[in-house]
């Protein structure tokens, strides 16, 4: 590191934080990005340069980084009552809101909630909460999780063995009883000749083989984002969710939708089970619930799944697990407000609205020689780089080509992410026209600086 870095922002992050998922030689070689406020989509860092966040930090700062209405909520609910549990029979007004609004803009007809301050924990819940509910059912065997290669549901050890990363294996992750199914990325696991619909029922036929040979008596439920999202941005094959939902339902097994980055608008509706046309049993929501700004993560029990939990909590008289800060008052009426600006402030309309727009830069960028597939739903998508395209051969993994781009991107004023060979997108709801044109011209010109270096 250059000595004009000792004191600077960038030596003191590196000095005095222990990173995670970051890929170490490029904080050194590059150092940090150090920020200290945000503009609508843009983040500002230390020395005053200006980045459009094409990711909206981590999926998450939907509405932008400095919605004043967010604030203001924050700041009224602060001031009243800034901080309280909800465990021994005690909560706050605004939990109570929050959990009645919950179900009543998910997809189910009646159902209950619990809070947790992020996603993973909230996977990691319904997970115990299946557990539970299986043991008080008089089914103590049913504990096996099923998810598939390439979901991503977290880092607690629970959540970590739902995500099918081979990363995960540097912890001596998955703990027994996690399993995980396929991909159903047809356009990177396709086989020769066959048709997509084939594809599908491939991936059905898989299930039910598992569900079978491991003994459905044993599976607890099965977990799936309805687009995987840090996977990279994978939409499940056609008809995916039509295929495994009715083998779920025949074993009787609970399906849980993955909703923390899918959630509140991302892929046009307001739940990315309603854009795939499935209902599930349970929703885990985050990161957009409070638009990135307070820690918070939710269960909600769809109405069956609610009434058998309930009574099995009422048979030994407490559901022994919760958070310090579950149901957050401060967190609560902050994901009150950002329901309604997302739902009723023009932001859902924006993401229709700017969704052919995306989709059209995508395509044109997949036009490249070097990116071998655009996919996306609503306002989340990927371009995937590839050395050949025709046999869709991806670039040595010592190239780093991602990493490339998303570097050449940071040096535009862009921040795009890097995930296998793919640069993710995943705009706030907020951007306007002009934005995503600014956004796609920078990672334009990244992939044509990159590949004319590697390729
Ligand atoms: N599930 C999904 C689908 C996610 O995308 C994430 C975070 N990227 C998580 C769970 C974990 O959430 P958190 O990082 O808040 O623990």
């Amino acid at each position: 590191m250059p000595d004009d870095r000792t004191n600077s922002w960038e030596a003191r992050a590196e000095a005095s934080s222990f990173y995670g998922f970051t890929d170490l030689p490029t904080v050194h070689s590059r150092g940090t990005v150090v920020l200290t406020h945000g503009e609508g989509p843009y983040v500002v860092d230390v020395h005053g340069r200006r980045y459009l966040d094409a990711n909206s930090g981590l999926w998450n700062m939907v509405a932008g980084f400095d919605h004043p209405g967010l604030i203001e909520a924050a700041q009224a609910q602060y001031a009243r009552f800034p901080g309280y549990h909800a465990f021994f029979g005690r909560m706050s007004d605004q939990t109570v809101m929050l959990s009645e609004k919950l179900v009543e803009v998910s997809p189910f007809e009646r159902g209950r909630v619990f809070y947790t301050n992020s996603g993973s924990e909230a996977n990691d819940t319904m997970v115990k909460m299946l557990w539970f509910l299986h043991a008080a059912e008089g089914n103590p065997q049913r504990r096996k999780i099923l998810t598939r290669w390439n979901g991503y549901h977290g880092v607690t050890a629970v959540s970590a063995s739902m995500t099918g990363k081979p990363y995960n294996s540097v912890f001596g992750l998955p703990l027994p009883g996690f399993l995980h199914l396929s991909c159903p990325h047809y356009w990177r696991f396709g086989q020769e000749g066959e048709s997509e619909a084939e594809f599908t029922q491939r991936m059905a036929k898989e299930l039910e083989a598992t569900i079978i040979k491991e003994g459905p008596e044993t599976i607890a439920g099965f977990f799936a984002e309805p687009v995987m999202g840090a996977g990279g941005v994978i939409p499940p094959s056609s008809g995916y969710f039509q295929a495994v939902v009715p083998i779920l339902r025949k074993y009787g097994i609970p399906i849980i939708s993955d909703e923390v980055i899918t959630g509140f608008g991302r892929t046009g509706e307001v739940w990315g089970c309603e854009t795939f046309d499935f209902v599930p049993d349970a929703i885990i929501s985050s990161k957009n619930l409070t638009a990135g700004f307070f820690p918070m993560g939710a269960v909600i029990l769809g109405p069956e799944l609610s009434d058998r939990m309930q009574a099995a909590a009422e048979a030994i008289e407490e559901f022994p697990h919760g958070f310090t800060a579950s149901g957050h008052p401060v967190g609560c009426a902050i994901a009150l407000k950002a329901i309604d600006v997302v739902m009723n402030e023009g932001l859902l309309e924006n993401v229709r609205a700017l969704t052919p727009r995306f989709e059209a830069g995508l395509a044109r960028l997949a036009e490249k020689p070097n990116i071998g597939e655009w996919r996306g739903k609503g306002l989340m998508g990927a371009v995937e780089a590839v050395k050949d395209k025709a046999t869709k051969t991806p670039f040595a993994g010592d190239l780093s080509v991602s990493e490339r781009i998303a570097n050449a991107c940071t040096d535009a004023g862009l921040i795009c992410r890097p995930l296998g060979q793919a640069v993710v997108l995943c705009p706030a709801f907020v951007m306007t026209e002009a934005q995503m044109d600014e956004m796609f011209d920078k990672l334009d010109s990244a992939l044509d600086k990159v590949f004319a270096e590697v390729a």
